[in-house]
C-alpha cells in the first residue's frame, strides 16, 4: 500500500469510484480509494440504479447529463462494457395543472442546457407507457434520455479506467482514523496502515458521519429506509414490443422502470422511517434491512391504480436499504466547512443517476479549485450554523413523504421550523406576517392581510401581488420597516485589514472612517465569488477601528472560507464572525430620514450624513449602527442592532414611525424593488460562471489598481471577450414572472437564461435579468422568453429603469 498521495477518496460505492475515475481525467493520477469493504458494499449494490435526466436546476441538469453521456460511453466500451439500458424514456405524471406548468418551466430551463424534455397529455402518456391507467392524470413530462445501469459493473469500470490511469485501489482496508497536520495535509490512517495525503474525500454513504466524526465534523446527512419490490414477469411487457419507461408518480410518491420481463416498484411512504440514528453495526455491509411492506400499502394503492396489471401479479423480491437525505435534498458535494484540504461527496440519494455528474463537478473542484458549473446547489457550505442530524432528519422525513413533488416557487415546507430566529420572529408572526426561509433564519416574506391567507401554490404571480405591491407603494411613498435577519457579518480587525481587502477585491475598497462600499470578490479564474458590502467604523468605546464586511445570508460559511484561506502568514488581519450576534431593521422610504431623526440624536441630513455613511449612534436609549444604504432603491437606513436591543430598538422605532403611519414590509417587496432598481442577487445573478464585466459590473473592477485575486485570469477573459453578457429585460406579459432558468430564444434558437425576474411594482412592468448572448444584449432588442412553453417577446430595457441616477437614494 502507498504511504504516501495527493488525495484519498474514502469509500468506494459510486460517489468514490466517480471521483477516484473524475480525479485521473482531470489529470491527477496519484489519488487513491480506500474502501472497508468490496466496492459497492454500501447502499449502491442494491439500488434500483435508475438513471434520469430531469433537474431543477441547470447545474442538476447539466451534472446529469454528463452522467448519461459518460455513462454510454462506457457502455459502448468493448473493453470493459458496463449492463445500461439507455433511452427507455420516461414519465414525470401530473395530475394539476400547476405540476403541469411547473415541468413546462423546467423544460425550458433544460433546453438551455441542451436537453429536450417533452410536456404530454394523459392519452399519450398511456401510449408510451401502455401498462397506465389515464384516470385522475392530466399529462406528464417525458424525458427521452430516461434509463438504469448496472451499479457494480458501473463502479468496476470507473475504479478500472482510474486504475488504469495511475490511480490505486485498497478494498478491505477499512479508514479508522484521519489526522491534520500544522500544514493541513492529513494522514489517512487505516487497519493496514497509514498513507499520508494532501486530500481526504469523504465519500462514505450512510457512515458518513463515522467518517466525519474523525475530523471533528457532523455532516447535515440522514439516512432513511426504502423499498423497492421486483414482480414476476408480466405478459403485456413482452407484448408491447419495446421496454417500459420509468414512471414517477407525485401523486402517491412510487417509481418504477422494467426489470427483466417485470417491473421494479418503489416506494416513498408517509409512514417512513429513519434509519441508523444511533449508530450503525459495523457488521453491516452488503446488507440490506427488513422488509416490511405493510408500510408501503398507501402508495402502494396508488400504484395499483396507476397499473392495474401489478394487481395479478407476483412479487419475486423486496428489497429495503438505507438512502441518505440532507435538509433540502440535494447532496453536498464540495469543500467541508471550516476544514483545509477536505472535500465531501455525500447525501446522495439518485446516486447512481447523479453520481457520475458529482464526481466530475467535485475532481473539478479539488483539481481547478472551481467547477465548470456553479456548484452552489451541491455546495455543503449553502447550510451554516443550524445543520445537525436531528434537524436533517425531520427535513429527511418531509422530503421522502414529497419525493416527486417538487417545490414551488415561494413554497417553504414546515418541518424543522423555526430553526434561526430573533427576538422579533414572535412580534412579526403577531404583526401577521409569512414567513421565508434563509440559510435557516425566519425571514418576513410580507405581511398577511388576514391571518387565514394562503395563496396557492403557483409558478404564476399569486394571491400576494397586490399585498406586495401596496407594501412597495408605502415605502415608494412614504416610509417602511423590516427585519433583515441572518446577514451575514464578518468583523475584520488588524492593521492590515485594507491591504487584506485590496487584494481580495478586484475594485476599490472603501478606506475611510465612517464610509460604506460595495465591491465584488473574484476566484482564480477571474468569475464572481462573493458580493460583499465594506463599512468602516473607527475606533470608539465599542471596539477597535474595524470592517464589516456584510454579505447574503446563506453565504457565512462560504465566505469565511474563502476569506480564511486568502490569509497570509504574519498579516495583521482577524475575523470574527458576528452573524448570529446582529439583526438590520432596515428604514426605507422618502420620509426615513424623518422617523430616524426623530429618535435617534445627531444630524442625519444628507450633508452630514450623506448616502453610503455609517455611524454608530443610540436608537432611543439602545446602541445601533446605521448604514445609509438601500437595495430599495428609496432613501433608506439599515440600523444594524445587538440581538439584546433589537425588541428595544424595533419598538423606538415602530413609536417614532406612528407620526408617519410607517407599515411593515417583507423579503418579496424587497425583492421586486432591487429588480427596478439593477441590483443583484448572490447565486442567482452573481454566479461563478461569468466574470464582472460579463455581470454588468465593470463599474466595480479597477484593473490597474495593483495585484488582486483573479486578476490575471480576468485579464484573460476580458481579452477574449464576453461570453455571455447580464442584461435587464422587460416582458410583455402581466399572469406570470419569469424564473430562474427559463430560456430566453431569438428564432428557435437558445440565446440565454434567466437568473432572476419579479414584477416592478413601481413602474408596472415585468422584469427579468438574463445571461443572453453579447451581440443582443443592447437597448431596444427584442429576444422572447420561454414562460411554460409560450414565446413571450422581451425587449432589453437600459439596467436600473428605476431612478436610472439615483436621485432618491441620494436625497
Ligand atoms: C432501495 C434503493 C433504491 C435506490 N434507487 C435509486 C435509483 O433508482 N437511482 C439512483 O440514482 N439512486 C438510487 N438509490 C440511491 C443510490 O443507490 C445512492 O445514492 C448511492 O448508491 C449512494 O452511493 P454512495 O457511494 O454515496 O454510498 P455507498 O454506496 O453507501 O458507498 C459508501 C462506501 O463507503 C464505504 N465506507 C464507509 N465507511 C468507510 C470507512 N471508514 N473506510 C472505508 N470505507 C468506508 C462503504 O463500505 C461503502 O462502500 C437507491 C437507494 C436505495 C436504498
Amino acid at each position: 500500500m502507498k504511504t504516501r498521495t495527493k488525495v484519498v477518496v474514502i469509500g468506494g460505492g459510486i460517489a468514490g469510484c466517480s471521483t477516484l475515475y473524475h480525479l485521473t481525467q482531470e489529470g491527477w493520477s496519484d489519488v487513491v480509494l480506500v474502501e472497508r469493504d468490496e466496492l459497492t458494499s454500501g447502499t449502491t449494490w442494491h439500488s434500483a440504479a435508475q438513471v434520469t435526466n430531469f433537474g431543477m436546476t441547470q447545474t442538476m441538469v447539466g451534472l446529469k447529463s454528463h452522467s448519461i453521456a459518460l455513462y454510454k460511453k462506457l457502455r459502448d466500451d468493448p473493453e470493459y462494457p458496463v449492463g445500461y439500458h439507455h433511452g427507455d424514456g420516461g414519465i414525470r405524471l401530473a395530475n394539476t395543472p400547476a405540476q403541469m406548468q411547473g415541468y413546462r418551466h423546467f423544460a425550458s430551463m433544460a433546453r438551455g442546457m441542451g436537453v429536450e424534455y417533452e410536456v404530454i397529455d394523459a392519452e399519450e402518456c398511456a401510449r408510451r407507457h401502455p401498462l397506465i391507467s389515464t384516470d385522475n392524470l392530466l399529462g406528464g413530462l417525458w424525458d427521452g434520455e430516461d434509463g438504469d445501469i448496472d451499479p457494480a459493473q458501473l463502479c468496476q469500470a470507473l475504479a478500472y479506467h482510474a486504475r488504469k490511469a495511475g490511480a490505486q485501489v485498497y478494498r478491505n482496508t477499512p479508514v479508522t482514523a484521519l489526522t491534520q497536520h500544522k500544514d493541513d495535509t492529513w494522514t489517512v490512517h487505516t487497519l493496514h496502515g497509514d498513507i499520508d495525503c494532501d486530500i481526504v474525500v469523504n465519500a462514505c454513504g450512510y457512515r458518513v458521519n463515522e467518517v466525519g466524526a474523525m475530523m471533528g465534523v457532523h455532516h447535515p446527512v440522514a439516512s432513511m429506509e426504502h423499498q423497492y419490490f421486483i414482480t414476476e414477469d408480466i405478459p403485456a411487457i413482452a407484448e408491447a414490443g419495446h421496454r417500459m419507461p420509468l414512471l414517477r408518480c407525485p401523486i402517491s410518491d412510487y417509481y418504477s422502470r422494467q426489470e427483466k420481463g417485470g417491473l421494479l416498484v418503489g416506494f416513498y411512504e408517509q409512514d417512513c422511517k429513519t434509519w441508523g440514528m444511533d449508530g450503525i453495526s459495523p457488521e453491516f455491509s452488503n446488507d440490506l434491512c427488513p422488509d416490511d411492506m405493510d408500510r408501503v400499502m398507501d402508495v402502494l394503492e396508488g400504484a395499483f391504480e396507476r397499473m392495474p396489471v401489478l394487481m395479478d401479479t407476483g412479487i419475486k423480491r423486496v428489497v429495503n436499504g438505507p438512502i441518505t437525505y440532507t435538509i433540502d435534498g440535494a447532496p453536498l458535494v464540495g469543500p467541508i466547512p471550516n476544514k483545509r484540504n477536505a472535500f465531501c461527496i455525500i447525501g446522495l440519494r439518485a446516486g447512481l443517476g447523479e453520481g457520475g455528474g458529482h464526481g466530475w463537478l467535485l475532481a473539478q473542484q479539488i483539481v481547478h479549485g472551481e467547477a465548470c458549473y456553479d456548484t452552489w446547489v451541491i455546495d455543503p457550505r449553502r447550510f451554516a450554523g443550524h445543520t445537525n442530524v436531528e434537524l436533517t432528519a425531520l427535513k429527511a422525513i418531509e422530503d421522502y413523504q414529497n419525493e416527486f413533488r417538487f417545490h414551488f416557487p415561494h413554497e417553504h415546507r414546515p418541518a424543522g421550523r423555526p430553526a434561526k430566529t430573533t427576538p422579533l420572529t414572535p412580534i412579526m408572526a403577531a404583526e401577521g406576517a409569512e414567513f421565508t426561509v434563509v440559510n435557516g433564519w425566519e425571514r418576513v416574506d410580507y405581511i398577511k392581510p388576514a391571518p387565514d391567507f394562503h395563496p396557492n401554490l403557483s409558478f404564476d404571480f399569486d394571491e400576494a401581488f397586490d399585498v406586495i405591491g401596496a407594501e412597495v407603494r408605502n415605502v415608494a411613498e412614504n416610509v417602511g420597516l423590516a427585519e433583515v435577519n441572518g446577514f451575514n457579518r464578518i468583523e475584520i480587525t488588524g492593521a492590515d485589514r485594507h491591504a487584506f481587502l485590496d487584494r481580495m477585491f478586484c475594485g476599490t475598497v472603501a478606506k475611510r472612517d465612517g464610509r460604506v462600499g460595495l465591491g465584488y470578490l473574484l476566484n482564480h479564474q477571474g468569475c464572481v465569488k462573493a458580493e460583499a458590502t465594506i463599512a468602516n467604523l473607527p475606533a470608539s468605546d465599542r471596539g477597535p477601528a474595524r470592517l464589516w464586511y456584510g454579505s447574503a445570508a446563506a453565504s457565512e460559511s462560504h465566505d469565511m472560507d474563502w476569506l480564511k484561506a486568502h490569509q497570509r502568514d504574519g498579516e495583521d488581519v482577524a475575523l470574527r464572525s458576528l452573524t448570529n450576534d446582529y439583526t438590520i431593521l432596515v428604514l426605507a422610504g422618502p420620509n426615513a430620514r424623518a422617523v430616524l431623526a426623530s429618535c435617534a440624536r445627531g444630524d442625519w441630513s444628507a450633508t452630514a450624513f450623506p448616502w453610503l455613511s455609517v455611524r454608530e449612534c443610540f436608537i432611543g436609549f439602545a446602541p445601533a449602527t446605521v448604514m445609509g444604504v438601500s437595495f430599495s432603491g428609496e432613501l433608506a437606513y439599515e440600523v444594524h442592532v445587538p440581538n439584546a436591543s433589537l425588541y428595544a430598538v424595533y419598538l423606538t422605532l415602530r413609536q417614532a414611525g406612528e407620526a408617519y403611519d410607517m407599515k411593515l414590509f417583507g423579503a418579496r417587496a424587497v425583492d421586486t424593488m432591487r429588480m427596478e432598481k439593477g441590483f443583484l442577487h448572490w447565486k442567482a445573478d452573481l454566479i461563478t460562471e461569468f466574470d464582472p464585466f460579463e455581470t454588468g459590473l465593470s463599474r466595480f473592477v479597477k484593473i490597474d489598481k495593483g495585484d488582486f485575486n483573479g486578476k490575471d485570469a480576468l485579464i484573460r477573459r476580458q481579452a477574449e471577450g464576453a461570453t455571455k453578457q447580464l442584461v435587464t429585460l422587460k416582458i410583455n406579459a402581466t399572469h406570470a414572472p419569469a424564473h430562474g432558468g427559463a430560456s430566453v430564444m431569438q428564432d428557435g434558437n437558445v440565446v440565454g437564461t434567466v437568473t432572476s425576474a419579479d414584477w416592478g411594482h413601481r413602474l408596472g412592468i415585468n422584469l427579468a435579468y438574463a445571461f443572453i448572448d453579447p451581440m443582443l444584449a443592447t437597448v431596444g432588442t427584442f429576444v422572447e422568453l420561454d414562460m411554460y412553453g409560450d414565446l413571450i417577446a422581451a425587449e432589453v430595457i437600459a439596467p436600473s429603469p428605476y431612478d436610472p441616477t439615483f436621485a432618491r437614494m441620494r436625497s
